[in-house]
């Protein structure tokens, strides 16, 4: 709005007893994702939350503001990790090893986890309440047994491509917003991608559960901010109609 008329308006509101009620009219912009944006709602798969294989501690909280998300969105893609048996992530496929240690695979550091996210299990499947009809494409990401992926743009070994960023490209989408589980891995990695491949990156904070091991919450946010991904709450999001 043109200052003068800003001006007239909050004048005119005060003569109307409305004071009150301007400033929420001027209160910080909050963003309204364009239609060349997408919601990317990374894992929320029962595998990641209380009664899962490997639990974000509060993951489910996640659901219900993500499902408020959503209705901002025009385009909203899914990802599940989706394992095979006896998966290179799983400690029980290293003898000796046990969860959440680490070893050197072919491609680099790999830390182990519980066995998780098995392909077809109930385990895997998504979030019974997560409430996203709209949603327009399902990622599945790890499904080779030798590769872990935490992003869902590239598998662990930094080479092999989910399709993520082409299929986006394609639909001319420039501006991602990152949720779900867990911040500081498949959500971390997925926006670092992102960044990697071209597009606006956003994590959406309160949308997303960590892990934190060994401080790798921290380092996350770290990396994140130094390659320009923007850190929001949902609050900052308009909501859609
Ligand atoms: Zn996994």
């Amino acid at each position: 709005m043109h200052n003068t008329h800003r001006r007239t308006f909050l004048q005119s509101a005060a003569a109307l007893g409305l004071a009150g009620l301007s400033a929420p009219l001027f209160a910080a912009a909050k963003i309204r994702p364009a239609a060349n944006a997408a919601l990317i709602v990374v894992d929320v798969q029962n595998c990641f939350v209380d009664g899962g294989t490997l639990p974000v501690k509060g993951g489910a909280e996640v659901v219900p503001v993500i499902n408020k998300l959503s209705s901002a969105f025009e385009n909203i893609v899914v990802t599940q990790d989706w394992h095979t048996q006896g998966h290179a992530s799983f400690a029980s496929a290293h003898p000796g090893q046990k969860p959440f240690s680490s070893v050197k695979l072919a491609y680099g550091n790999q830390v182990l986890w519980p066995d998780h996210c098995v392909q077809g299990t109930e385990d895997a499947a998504l979030h019974k309440d997560l409430k996203l009809p709209t949603a327009q494409v399902i990622i599945r990401k790890g499904f080779r047994k030798g590769i872990d992926s935490y992003s869902a743009f590239e598998e662990a070994d930094r080479k092999t491509a989910t399709g993520l960023a082409g299929y986006l490209k394609q639909r001319g989408i420039k501006t991602v917003f990152v949720s779900g589980l867990a911040t500081d891995f498949c959500v971390a990695w997925t926006a670092l991608d992102a960044r990697k491949a071209g597009f606006e990156a956003y994590v959406i904070e309160d949308a997303t559960r960590a892990i934190d091991l060994n401080g790798s919450l921290a380092k996350a946010w770290k990396e994140m901010a130094a390659k320009g991904v923007k850190r929001i709450q949902s609050t900052d999001i308009e909501a859609g109609a």
